[in-house]
């Protein structure tokens, strides 16, 4: 069968609150172990299961997943939901580039975390019509719990073999609120965007 340019494309979405060497080497992992062409990172809007007023702006999340990628020419960024107003759900994500990349074999990156959470999701049957679930086991999580997903969903899971970093952007939001340093965590240019832009410094440590 004939294959459009690129294939099988690598769809990784998350808040990115800061992006994070977590994401990136599960990104890279993944699109290795899954001969994926390309992997789009798609930074969330508003996203529907975060206390987003704490977050970081959608541009400036944005504009920090675009340093972390620069250089890898297989790594792309999309807007689609940055640009959206509103709520943004997988599910519309999916539709948008499905719509974009008609011939191409989609692949949903994410962690086992997120993935356990499916039940929040909307329509998640739809989704697992619509791609190939990559799920990425974190550490500090329960990856067993995996085998307890509804069938419908497993059977469109594939489980990424190679063990994961142990970085959240949580952590890197704790420390910088606290003063803690962060370089070695994420690339040295979006680390230099968080203090040039003065992000996560003042944080009341409650409500992250
Ligand atoms: P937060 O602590 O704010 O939830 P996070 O580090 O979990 O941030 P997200 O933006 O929530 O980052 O995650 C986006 C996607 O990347 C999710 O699917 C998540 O499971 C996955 N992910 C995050 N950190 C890692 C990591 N260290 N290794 C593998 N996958 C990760
Ligand atoms: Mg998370």
């Amino acid at each position: 069968m004939l294959k459009s340019p690129a294939g099988r494309i690598g769809i990784m979405g998350g808040t990115f609150d800061p992006i994070h060497y977590g994401h990136l080497f599960a990104a890279a992992e993944t699109a290795d172990e899954l001969k994926l062409d390309k992997v789009i990172f798609v930074p969330t809007g508003a996203p529907p299961h975060k206390k987003y007023k704490e977050m970081a702006g959608a541009i400036e999340r944005y504009e920090m997943t675009l340093l972390a990628i620069t250089g890898n020419e297989r790594f792309e960024i999309s807007r689609t939901e940055t640009d959206r107003l509103g709520l943004s759900y997988t599910l519309d994500t999916l539709t948008a580039m499905r719509a974009m990349y008609p011939q191409s074999e989609l692949f949903f990156i994410t962690g086992v975390d997120a993935i356990l959470d499916i039940d929040k999701w909307k329509n998640p049957f739809e989704i697992t019509l619509m791609c190939t679930i990559a799920v990425v086991k974190r550490p500090g999580y329960d990856n067993a719990r995996l085998c307890k997903l509804p069938g419908e969903i497993r059977s469109s899971v594939y489980v990424v073999g190679t063990p994961m970093l142990d970085i959240s952007a949580t952590d890197i939001r704790h420390r910088v609120s606290a003063g803690r340093g962060v370089r070695y965590l994420m690339p040295e240019s979006v680390r230099a965007y968080i203090e040039k832009n003065g992000l996560y410094s003042i944080m009341d440590g409650e409500s992250i």
